[in-house]
């Protein structure tokens, strides 16, 4: 029996894998416009980093994680009822703790520098259940801006992905922007008091998970899909209402910078995000066409605590990420092409399989000069190989027949303008030829 793909899972055909190469590099060059520079780290870590970093209370955590166990002395581990922490690897959920873990181990950020704007691009893994929408092996590009403690770069990091998504094509009335403060740690833990006693007050009209989350992180309520708790929270008090004067200032000046950029948002003051990390700004940018819950496109914030958690040197940073499988979705919904089909310039075609070798080594010729070229690799009918070069998408065909070469030449078919003309069979004839009619 075939094996099939693990369920969750998805293979990226060519049509996919090569809008995605395309997708990557149109990153690379509105990021690096900004001065943001790659960066790769591993697929798997420590599985300790996720927890310090993003936090125990997130789903990402508790509930999604990919975790492994070192290979080496894998029977001994198992034997053993305490296994070493360092022991235990996870499956990366997401791409910032491992580009922080990079920078602190690495020391790219030494106190005084001015900063490193990093970018990254690859696959991430989460263990939930498979639904719509919802791979266990997703592609995610995203960004970290590790050193500036500046509301500047929380402005401009917005306006690069802004940027990035109209690049795409994503039309600006398919996506709107959400924006809220999440404080610090001189203004949220009051706030978190404040929240705790309300919550407290309606505790019986919260879900289980919202009852659990009270201890660990109660502002994740906000989150929760339940209708009961969203009710309550529609109410809570606002950690916007409770800000101090630094970060009431910060979000004041993020969101200047944004109107004088010309960049529409909307306060949203109960969005938190998924992760624990976040200090003062987050924001997100869903896709108003699509009618599915999973309709955040990308999204992200600052983290003037994370660098500290990883162990490192208190550092500010800030970062945001961006779903490729959810931007698919949302050019597809707006109508816009999400594939990038087959391209050949010319094919290379055998009236008589005879002329197979000069037709190989012109065929070899042009793409030396540039050209994207397919050869008749086995040549049946000419009629079949016309078809073929017509189902490659190739703008013009070289016809190698035995009468025209007897001349020196051979015919070259226009397939779009439904043309031919005999050229001379030499590399300058051809190309000058070609040249002159894509
Ligand atoms: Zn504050
Ligand atoms: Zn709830």
């Amino acid at each position: 029996m075939a094996i099939t793909l693990p369920a969750g899972f998805q293979d990226m055909l060519p049509d996919d894998a090569e809008f995605y190469r395309q997708f990557v590099a149109l990153a690379h060059d509105v990021f690096s416009r900004y001065g943001y520079r790659s960066i790769i780290t591993p697929h798997l870590e420590v599985q300790d980093l996720f927890v310090r970093g993003i936090g125990q209370s997130s789903d990402v955590v508790s509930k999604e994680m990919f975790s492994a166990l070192s290979g080496e002395n894998m029977q001994k581990l198992l034997a053993r009822e305490e296994i070493r922490s360092k022991s235990k690897l996870a499956l990366r959920p997401e791409g910032t703790a491992g580009v922080v873990r990079a920078v602190v181990e690495h020391n790219l950020v030494p106190p005084q520098s001015a900063g490193v704007k990093l970018m990254y691009a690859g696959s991430m893994f989460r263990a939930e259940r498979p639904q719509k929408g919802r791979l266990r092996e997703f592609n995610q590009i995203g960004v970290e801006c590790i050193g500036p403690s500046s509301p500047s770069i929380d402005a401009e990091g917005i306006c690069m992905l802004m940027r990035f998504f109209s690049a795409l094509g994503i039309p600006e009335t398919s996506m709107k922007l959400f924006l809220n403060s999440l404080g610090c740690d001189e203004c949220r833990p009051a706030y978190r008091q404040q929240l705790l006693s309300y919550m407290n007050a309606h505790i019986h009209e919260l879900c289980d998970e919202c009852q659990h989350r009270l201890h660990l992180n109660p502002l994740r309520a906000f989150d929760c899909k339940n209708e009961q708790c969203a009710a309550v929270m529609r109410n809570a008090p606002r950690l916007s209402d409770a800000l101090c004067s630094a970060c009431a200032t910060h979000h004041q000046t993020v969101q200047t910078l944004l109107d004088n950029a010309g960049i529409s948002y909307e306060l949203d003051t109960s969005l938190v995000r998924g992760l624990d990390y976040y200090t003062r700004t987050v924001f997100e940018i869903q896709a108003t066409d699509s009618n599915s819950a999973q309709n955040a496109l990308g999204g992200g914030g600052r983290y003037d605590k994370l660098v500290e958690e990883v162990g490192g040197h208190p550092t500010p940073g800030f970062g945001f990420a961006l779903g490729y499988e959810r931007c698919k979705l949302a050019l597809e919904a707006a109508g816009v092409a999400s594939h990038v089909p087959p391209s050949c310039h010319v094919f290379f075609a055998l009236a008589d399989t005879c002329l197979f070798k000069e037709a190989f080594t012109m065929c070899e010729q042009l793409r030396s000069k540039g050209f994207a070229c397919e050869f008749a690799h086995d040549a049946k009918s000419l009629k079949s190989q016309l078809k073929l070069a017509n189902k490659l998408g190739a703008r013009m065909v070289v016809v190698y027949g035995e009468n025209e070469f007897a001349r020196g030449e051979v015919l070259v078919k226009d397939m779009q303008q439904h043309e031919e003309h005999c050229v001379t069979h030499s590399t300058q004839a051809l190309v000058s030829y070609l040249s002159a009619h894509f």
